[in-house]
């Protein structure tokens, strides 16, 4: 039987920077985390097919280091494991391009990586033809007071940058390999319109973010914000100081009244007073929803009249508020 060439079913494999360029109007793109252990890519799915509807041009999966957590025996005596709640980053960007033909943007850290374990995960990347990849330092391992370096991995995503950026010049490892094949990442990075927690002010932030495109970053995508206006000032300041790449704004919808406490301590991020008060105003969960839903469109709105390339969501926990925004929207 003649194998059939169905090249309407071939994945597009664009990059990031190059979806950007193509785009005539503003293109939607959103972030998932990989489920809990235990779960089936079902509940990606579950989670993506009805934002589907919108025509994602890329989706970025998050990357979860492993956590040492002391577990109990059924004797009673305890020991220390190393369990990683959230795996499956690169199986389910492999699994969203196969079945939504779309990008997909595996997120990749630092923290709890040697740069031998980096490289390994970069070449099957290469091979699976996922050709976007998201810098990333990562945050503090749990229980650590400030980010600790793996001995053999990077203290920076600056140094990240570096290796992938050599993988993309055929530099591997081990300097024997001679005319390694090159890959070719398009590498993102991320940005924090109103600095960085560890940063002193928002110039040095800038000016590291600058150091990471300089060493051959492609573009940046946003921490989440609330008020559009410290996005603008970031944009303005990143310009100035001669970060000239795309900066992806990141959006997450708030859905609670937890989250108007929980958010700025855990994002260093300003919670506009408005919101504030129209979120304490909402008795139900349903009202607490339709608050977020309105702030989330409000920003929409006001970034969509400045002819952004791109808006980002961040869909965890509620996707269908993501949903009933750009329903409205588009
Ligand atoms: P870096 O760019 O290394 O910066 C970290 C800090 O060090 C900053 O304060 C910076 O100003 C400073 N700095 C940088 N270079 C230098 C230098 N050479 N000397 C001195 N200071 C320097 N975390 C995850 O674990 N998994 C994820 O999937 C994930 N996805 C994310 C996606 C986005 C869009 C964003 C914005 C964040 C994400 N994070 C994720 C969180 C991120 O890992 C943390 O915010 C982390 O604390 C910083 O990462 P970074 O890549 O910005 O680090």
């Amino acid at each position: 039987m003649p194998i059939e060439n169905n090249s309407t079913f071939a994945p597009r494999y664009m990059k990031v920077t190059d979806l950007l360029a193509a785009s005539k109007k503003t293109i939607i793109s959103f972030e998932i985390l990989p489920p809990t252990k235990g779960k089936s890519i079902e509940s990606i799915f579950t989670h993506l097919n009805p934002l589907m509807d919108f025509k994602p041009a890329f989706i970025n999966v998050t990357y979860h280091r492993a956590e040492q957590i002391l577990k109990t025996r059924n004797d009673g005596t305890t020991e220390m494991v190393e369990i990683r709640k959230r795996p499956g980053t690169v199986g389910i960007c492999a699994a969203i391009m196969n079945k939504y033909k779309v990008d997909a943007v595996p997120h990749l850290i630092c923290g709890g990586f040697s740069k031998a374990e980096t490289e390994n995960a970069l070449i099957d990347l290469d091979f699976l033809g996922i050709n976007n990849v998201l810098a990333l330092r990562g945050d503090a391992a749990k229980g650590e007071d400030v980010f600790k370096p793996n001995p053999q991995g990077h203290h920076y995503a600056e140094d990240l940058v570096r290796q992938i950026v050599g993988l993309n010049n055929g530099i591997y490892m081990e300097d024997d390999i001679i005319d390694g094949a090159k890959t070719d990442f398009c590498i993102g990075v991320a940005g924090y319109p109103e600095k960085h927690i560890e940063a002193p002010d928002l110039e040095t932030d800038i000016r590291n973010l600058k150091r990471k495109i300089d060493l051959g970053a492609h573009y940046v995508t946003t921490q989440l914000f609330y008020n559009n206006q410290h996005y603008y000032n970031y944009l303005n300041k990143c310009r100035e100081l001669g970060v000239n790449v795309p900066v992806i704004p990141g959006l997450k919808p708030i859905s609670n009244q937890k989250q108007l406490t929980l958010l700025p301590k855990v994002f260093s991020i300003e919670m506009p007073t408005e919101l504030q008060q129209e979120m304490m105003k909402a008795n139900t969960p349903e009202a607490c929803e339709a608050v977020g839903t309105e702030w989330l469109l409000y920003q929409c709105r006001d970034l969509l009249k400045n002819n952004l390339p791109v808006l980002h969501f961040y869909t965890l926990g509620k996707p269908m508020i993501i949903y009933n925004v750009l329903k409205q929207l588009f």
